[in-house]
């Protein structure tokens, strides 16, 4: 590493900043350096040792940590420098121009404290697991309480087995996919707690990982109080009504060692709001434009600090968009924000990635990412509106015969389409066939 200014620094060497460092560089920027905090590069895929990655980008099922393997030796056959064992601790941008050098703070056993001027910043720092605290769980603190992913990265990295008897909070994927996993290590699952009336996760892991291996799923449960002195010894749960307040005289009891919590990942975004750029409370990470820069010109976003994907090959495709999309910013010397579309859902989506399109978006296609609220079973429709003064234009409409807010869904829009229509608001919504909002 130089004392030279960088074209462009990715933070994080997980699948997200390893494909966008390498799709950037693809477009021709030359000084490319990445930060990752840990010892290797492959983020959080290196403890994911199970198979089922891939499907969609190399149309081959792959574990984890060779789907990672893949990235880093396409970085490795260029010159983009990879520094690892480093933390980045501060990003200092001004949002005011574009074009000023970003200067970025990071510390590392080798290097010491050091810092890295950058004409762009890519964030790709993943995401965090919520844990008891976040979400208050009752009872005693005793050994034995771990979240999801950590008991993943300790069985699979560690050698080492974390419990005998387990109870497993949350349905979500990596709570599903663990509740095969200590199955296989020799442990009996005892119970996966869901709070809401349907799974968080894909529903291949709760055929492959929970009735394969005759695991019960209690939906709208949770676990109401953990007893234990120095380890876990008993775990109780309950039925919650329609508000998830729990039911008095549904307690059911669990003999256990072990709770694996499996509650919710957060987009990794300290550095993102120390930094000024403007977070969605709703995906809690950056708001982004379709080429994924942020609301700070200059600094892109891809993966799951931009929000929370469910398929690892999603977030290769968004990195390859951010990582063009950044190139393009360092290769044109105009700043695209100038005028801008902006993407609102109704009442039954969570959200879309992305928040923002440029009405001189260069893309043939841009893809809508978003989550709805509920489980839809039968027929029903994606609608986009055009919004103008309140009033509502029927813009596109694609059809659906089941959707889930485990499973992430996306839409595909012809951006012609909407400067055609002069759109500067689009409305995406849920439809039922009869033409009501369900
Ligand atoms: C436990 C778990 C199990 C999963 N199982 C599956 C699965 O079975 N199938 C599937 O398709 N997907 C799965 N996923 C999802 C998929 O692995 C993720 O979507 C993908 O890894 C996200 O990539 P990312 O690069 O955005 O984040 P990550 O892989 O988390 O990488 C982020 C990187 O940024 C680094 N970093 C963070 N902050 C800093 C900093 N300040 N300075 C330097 N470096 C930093 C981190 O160390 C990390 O290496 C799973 C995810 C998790 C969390």
């Amino acid at each position: 590493m130089t004392n030279e200014v960088y074209d462009l620094t990715v933070i994080g060497a997980g699948p997200a900043g390893l494909a966008a460092a390498y799709e950037a560089h693809r477009n021709g920027i030359k000084k490319i350096l990445i930060i990752e905090r840990d010892k290797v590069a492959g983020g959080i895929l290196n403890q994911c040792i199970h198979n089922g990655f891939g499907l969609h980008h190399f149309k081959e099922e792959l574990t984890g940590p060779e789907y990672a393997a893949r990235f880093i030796q396409m970085v490795k056959s260029t010159d983009i420098e990879l520094l690892l064992d480093a933390m980045v601790l501060d990003i200092h941008a001004d949002n005011s121009n574009a074009r000023e050098i970003k200067t970025i703070s990071a510390v590392s056993p080798t290097t010491g404290y050091r810092e890295i001027k950058t004409r762009a910043v890519i964030l790709s720092m993943g995401c965090r697991e919520r844990s008891r605290g976040a979400i208050g769980i009752p009872g005693t603190r005793p050994a034995g309480i771990f979240t999801a992913g950590t008991a993943q990265r300790l069985i699979n990295c560690e050698g080492l087995m974390v419990g005998k008897r387990v109870v497993i909070l949350g349905s979500g994927d990596i709570g599903l996919i663990m509740a095969r996993r200590m199955t296989l290590s020799g442990a009996k699952v005892l119970a996966c707690v869901e709070l809401m009336p349907y799974s968080g996760g894909l529903t291949r892991n709760i055929v492959q990982c929970l009735e394969d291996y005759n695991i019960p799923l209690y939906l709208s449960h949770t676990i109401t109080d953990i007893i234990g002195k120095n380890r876990v010894e008993k775990v109780i749960v309950s039925k919650v009504d329609e508000n998830k307040n729990p039911i008095a005289g549904t307690e059911i009891e669990f003999d256990c060692d072990t709770v694996l919590l499996s509650v919710g990942l957060l987009p990794e975004n300290e550095l993102t709001k120390n930094a000024g750029i403007k977070t969605d409370p709703r995906t809690k990470g950056p708001f982004v434009f379709e080429n994924r820069e942020t609301l700070t010109s200059g600094i892109f976003a891809c993966g799951n600090v931009v929000h929370v994907h469910d398929l690892v090959d999603y977030v290769t495709e968004e990195s390859e968009i951010c990582g063009k999309g950044a190139a393009l910013f360092l290769n044109q010397n105009q700043d695209p924000k100038s005028s801008f579309i902006s993407v609102s859902t109704d009442q039954n989506i969570s959200y879309t990635v992305p928040q923002y399109i440029h009405k001189n978006c260069s893309e043939k296609l841009i893809g809508i990412f978003f989550r709805v609220r509920k489980v839809y079973k039968e027929s029903c429709s994606i609608t986009v509106y055009k919004i103008e003064n309140g009033a509502k234009t029927k813009l596109a409409s694609f059809k659906r015969e089941h959707m889930a807010p485990g499973e992430m869904e996306r839409i595909n829009l012809v951006p012609s389409m909407l400067t055609q229509n002069d759109a500067s608001e689009i409305q995406i919504a849920i439809e039922t066939e009869n033409g009501g909002a369900k």
